[in-house]
């Protein structure tokens, strides 16, 4: 097994300009400092194993001086004083700065987490403008109620009036995963910033260079200084201390099910609001009478778009068996079809997945399934200088209860499954503890409504898988998650309603 990389190099002058730096420093305030321990820890090129540069491994003290940051500007006028429309503005010019940058944003995120560049291009990039575009407008828009009381208080010639009150909930801690890092980030800052929160965000270490460079972006933007912090390092150090923070009022997390839960915990002490953004094993049914040629397809880009590295990738493949067969051969065809190669490369359709380890636990994955009886149609090696490139891979003969099956693997490995029904393709969809993202395929109407009615799952797509925009609301039921993002309502996650009563 072997596959050759070309070390390639990035065509824009500021990605040059921005690696040549080397030293990444983080966020605090106004200014770009190291750790204060001086720890610093390397960014790597998954594709290739080569050191893109540093950025500091921040701790506990780290989060305590963000998180003043962040309080100190929450609580000063600079930001407090700003109309919404003020801040509706910054937040579009911040959009603007992201298209600018768009080719330099998509080279470093390709760089740093190994993905295709025309994915981050055309796809991750654009989207993370859009998120600052959408909730630009919605600044303007939060809004309390007046409310008719029955309270029976009649003092001669007094009235009650009463209405509410929406005001930003204080310091948000935004922790965001690896796998698409910048248009995540984005999904959490936009929304907190049109509320008239403060932020600290804390990248994922094995991705924190775009987060980075945004920073600078939003100071660019007019963003006043300590409204955003931005606090590397480890997830079980600084992730943890801001969890645990009494100086946090809101936790925004998206990453995996188990750390979502030690987030929770974590939050119970000061009682914070938390919403999460957890993991998913996202099914995907195709009745007979569906477009074959466009389930196929459908189905493949759902499980291999970005290297099937996304929450909502539809993981789990059920099919009538009528045909079963012609549509998994199709989606194997597509699977033996696809370019691995190095994100920089234009004819890349599958990068990297993100780091070494990740690799080794998605093969572990599919040896541990195909030892318990399932079958490769396609793929099932690693390959790759740095051993990160997993090739896509189709599972049959799958159980229920295999771990493949049952677990989240985050990597371009599909579990096949044959229906006999409808009834059998919902059940076995909704065995799960996960209820993330969904699809179906027929060209039946009234079938696609019933089984998106009765799905278990924060959303359903229809003959479509992986449609996201910034005004339709994302998220889970069951351990996928508290909470949406995206859509109008994604402010009221940082917001409080505070109810006035008044005699007058
Ligand atoms: P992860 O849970 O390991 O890490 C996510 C973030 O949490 C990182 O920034 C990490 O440093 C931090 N972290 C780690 N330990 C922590 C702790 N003890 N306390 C606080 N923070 C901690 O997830 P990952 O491996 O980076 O990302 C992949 C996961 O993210 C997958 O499960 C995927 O489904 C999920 N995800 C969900 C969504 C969604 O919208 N539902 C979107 C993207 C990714």
């Amino acid at each position: 097994m072997s596959l050759d990389i070309a070390a390639l190099k990035p065509a824009q002058p500021a990605t040059l300009a921005f690696l040549a730096r080397a030293d990444h420093p983080m966020l605090l305030g106004s200014d770009w400092v190291p750790a204060r321990s001086g720890a610093w820890m390397d960014a790597i090129n998954p594709a290739t194993g080569e050191v893109l540069g540093r950025f500091p491994a921040g701790d506990a003290s780290d989060a305590d001086r963000a998180v003043a940051a962040a309080r100190e500007a929450f609580e000063g006028a600079a930001w407090r004083d700003m109309t919404p429309s003020q801040r509706g503005r910054i937040l579009w010019r911040v959009s603007e700065l992201i298209e600018q940058h768009i080719d330099e944003l998509a080279e470093l995120e390709t760089l740093d987490q190994g993905k295709p560049l025309w994915v981050g291009r055309y796809a991750e990039i654009p989207g993370a403008a859009e998120q600052f575009r959408f909730f630009a407008g919605q600044a303007s828009r939060v809004e309390g109620q007046t409310i008719p009381t029955s309270i029976n208080y009649q003092p001669p010639g007094k009235q009650v009036f009463a209405y509410t009150l929406k005001q930003p909930v204080g310091v948000v801690a935004a922790i965001v995963p690896w796998n698409s890092p910048l248009v995540l980030t984005a999904m959490k800052l936009a929304p907190a910033l049109a509320a008239g929160c403060c932020v600290v965000l804390k990248p994922a270490e094995d991705t924190s260079l775009t987060a980075l460079r945004l920073g600078e972006l939003l100071l660019e933007a007019g963003l006043p200084p300590g409204v955003v912090n931005i606090v590397t390092g480890r997830g079980d150090v600084v992730g943890a201390a801001l969890a645990a923070h009494p100086g946090v009022d809101k936790i925004s997390f998206t990453g995996s099910t188990p750390v979502g839960r030690a987030v929770l915990a974590a939050a119970g002490g000061n009682l914070k609001k938390v919403t999460l953004e957890l993991g998913g094993k996202s099914p995907v049914i195709v009745m007979p009478d569906a477009d074959l040629d466009a389930a196929i397809a459908g189905a493949a880009n759902a499980i291999f778009f970005n290297t099937g590295q996304v929450c909502v990738a539809g993981s789990r493949l059920y099919v009538h068996r009528d045909v079963f067969d012609q549509v998994v051969q199709g989606v194997a065809d597509v699977a033996r079809s696809l370019k691995l190669g190095h994100g920089l490369d234009a004819a890349t359709q599958i990068g990297p997945v993100v780091s070494r380890k990740q690799a080794e636990r998605v093969h572990r994955y599919v040896q541990d399934a195909i030892a318990a009886g399932a079958k490769a149609i396609v793929g099932g090696g690693r390959l790759g200088p740095h051993g990160t490139f997993i090739e896509p891979t189709v599972l049959v003969d799958v159980k229920p209860d295999m771990a493949c099956v049952k677990e989240e693997i985050f990597g371009p490995v599909l579990v096949a499954t044959p229906v006999d029904s409808l009834e059998e393709a919902l059940a076995l969809s909704n065995d799960s503890e996960y209820g993330l993202a969904a699809s179906v395929w027929t060209r039946d109407l009234s079938t696609a409504h019933r089984v998106a009615a009765r799905l278990k799952s924060g959303t359903v797509w229809i003959n479509c898988h992986l449609m996201f925009d910034a005004s339709l609301p994302i998220g889970g039921v069951r351990q996928s998650g508290w909470g949406r993002e995206s859509g109008q309502a994604a402010v009221d996650n940082f917001l409080e309603l505070k109810t006035v009563c008044a005699v007058i």
